[in-house]
């Protein structure tokens, strides 16, 4: 191995856990690692980590890593961030957590949203961030009025991302795209929004500052770099949200070139050239860099919907196929494959978490509509994969109003194993379905931010370099009317039950069945 500075540590901080890749100029993944930490839920709606155990699982990551690839610290270009957005921590003056980790899960602020009506949609409109509970705004305002023993004792709020920088270099500064989703940034200035810091009650005193993600931190405190196996001249370049990162990740940063991700939850998201308001409220939109913004939506029920189904439907299913030595998600998907498009007529509304993009409803449930005697258990599974590609279609089509037909769809997270579900996404959507052979994208799109800010790269098209796509799914047609015409059997269902979603989600909480 030569000893030229050529290899990139890309770290990605998620909430599950921090992972870590060593990636070669040409996105060559040389050695990975990951430490995993734990989510606490102390009281009903909370989701909070510890700050510094993530910081810790960082440290570890990159020595982990660095150990792995054999790699002396000469060789080391810079480290890279990725992390995940909407966490908050209250900070003391000498940069102590007076707070946990408050993370995106957290819907303890929740009624805030209908505060906020009032100023509420002149905020979205100039930060590009819902005004829902997983918001940093909202979260603040809570804060303020349910904790105001802490927020007397704040010196300043910051993200897990920049709690870890101001441990290694002393310093509170932001990347655009963190700052974005705080729900406090305007979009188009690339600053501190005045009305929405005025909502949470907070100066911009009380935040980092914001910079590009190609911005260069130097100066690493020495132990730190000692730990980590690093120099303390190696550069820690600021990078971005794992969200928009993901996007660069699978090569989705061309017109018409859209990521779905369909995981655990799910979203969809495109990268375009000036910022995007939904006047309707129905997307986010996220500062990349001074010239790209990320615009898309987030799902809750993604592949929830098929591990409920697996659990609570097919249960007797999937235990046969666990006896068998199978994955019980294909031998289910086996089992959809022999049910035509359409389910025969059965449609399934996968809310039963709540909603968010486009229409943000936390009250929307599931609903099975037009079940017949004629129907059984392999059409209710295959009606639940196809219910989760129509609320893609609904953020897609939400999201091409404002950034252009779709041309191909970049596939990736747990669903994407499947060929049966990817192709049934082939055929809603109307649009070529392709899967990237990039496994950790978020992680990937920060390898490449830091090639690209040490200068090694001359714009981020040139990702494309990095990223191959395996199986393609071309839409049939024939498939694409019968989705279309079943499309708006769904739609109409999901707007006529507005009232009665609210009416059952207050009955379940009046009667103990929780909601999100
Ligand atoms: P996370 O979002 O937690 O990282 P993944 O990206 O691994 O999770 O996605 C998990 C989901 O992927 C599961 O809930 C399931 O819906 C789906 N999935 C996993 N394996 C398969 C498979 N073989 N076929 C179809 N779907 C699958």
């Amino acid at each position: 191995m030569s000893f030229e500075k050529r290899y990139v540590i890309a770290v990605d901080i998620g909430t599950t856990s921090t992972k870590t890749l060593v990636v070669g100029r040409d996105g060559t993944v040389f050695a990975s690692h990951a430490v995993e930490y734990p989510l606490f839920t102390p009281e009903p709606g909370a989701a909070e980590q510890n700050p510094d155990e993530i910081f810790a699982a960082v440290i570890r990551s990159i020595r982990e890593s660095v150990r792995k690839a054999g790699l002396s610290a000469s060789q080391i270009l810079c480290v890279s961030f990725s992390s995940a957005m909407h966490s908050i921590i209250a900070v003391d003056r000498n940069g102590h957590p007076l707070t946990p980790c408050i993370v995106w899960a957290d819907n303890r602020s929740a009624r805030y949203a209908d505060i906020l009506k009032r100023d509420g949609k002149q905020i979205y409109m100039d930060t590009g961030t819902p005004i829902h509970p997983m918001s940093p705004l909202l979260k603040l305002m809570w804060l303020k009025d349910e904790r105001p023993d802490i927020a007397h004792k704040a010196n300043k709020y910051i993200g897990i991302k920049e709690f870890v920088f101001a441990k290694l270099f002393g310093r509170f500064v932001v990347d655009y795209s963190i700052a974005s989703a705080s729900g406090l940034f305007n979009l188009r200035r690339l600053d501190w929004d005045e009305r929405a810091l005025a909502a949470a009650g907070i100066t911009r005193e009380m935040l980092s500052e914001p910079v590009p993600p190609t911005y260069r931190l130097e100066g690493l405190d020495p132990q730190h770099a000692a730990d980590m196996g690093l120099s303390i001249d190696t550069p820690f370049v600021a990078g971005g949200s794992d969200g928009v990162l993901a996007n660069l990740g699978v090569d989705a940063v061309g017109k018409g070139v859209y990521a779905v991700t369909i995981g655990t939850s799910g979203a969809v998201r495109g990268v375009v050239r000036s910022p995007v308001a939904d006047p309707q409220g129905r997307l986010f939109c996220y500062a990349l860099t001074e010239d790209y913004w990320v615009v898309g939506g987030p799902i809750n029920n993604g592949g929830i919907m098929f591990r409920w189904a697996r659990d609570q439907l097919a249960t007797l299913e999937a235990e046969q196929a666990r006896s068998r030595g199978l994955d019980p998600y294909d031998y289910l998907t086996e089992m959809a494959a022999g049910v035509s498009p359409g389910s025969e007529g059965l449609v399934f509304l996968p809310l039963l978490a709540g909603e968010r993009a486009p229409f943000w409803n936390a009250n929307a449930r599931g609903v099975f509509f037009g079940l017949s005697l004629n129907h059984e258990k392999r059409h209710m599974v295959r009606s639940v994969l196809e219910g989760v590609v129509y609320r893609i279609h609904s953020v897609m089509s939400a999201l091409e109003e404002f950034a252009g037909k779709a041309v191909e769809i970049r596939a990736s997270g747990g669903f994407a194993r499947s060929p049966l579900w990817r192709q049934m996404m082939a055929d809603v959507l109307g649009t070529k379905v392709a899967v990237p052979d990039t496994i950790e994208s978020s992680c990937l799109g920060a390898a490449f931010i830091g090639f690209y800010a040490m200068g090694e790269a001359s714009g981020l098209h040139e990702v494309s370099g990095w990223v191959r796509t395996g199986s393609e799914h071309v839409p049939d047609e024939r498939n694409n009317r019968i989705y279309g015409e079943l499309l708006q059997i769904y739609n109409r269902v999901y707007h006529r039950l507005k009232d009665e979603f609210d009416e059952i989600a207050a009955f379940q909480q009046k009667y103990g069945r929780g909601s999100e």
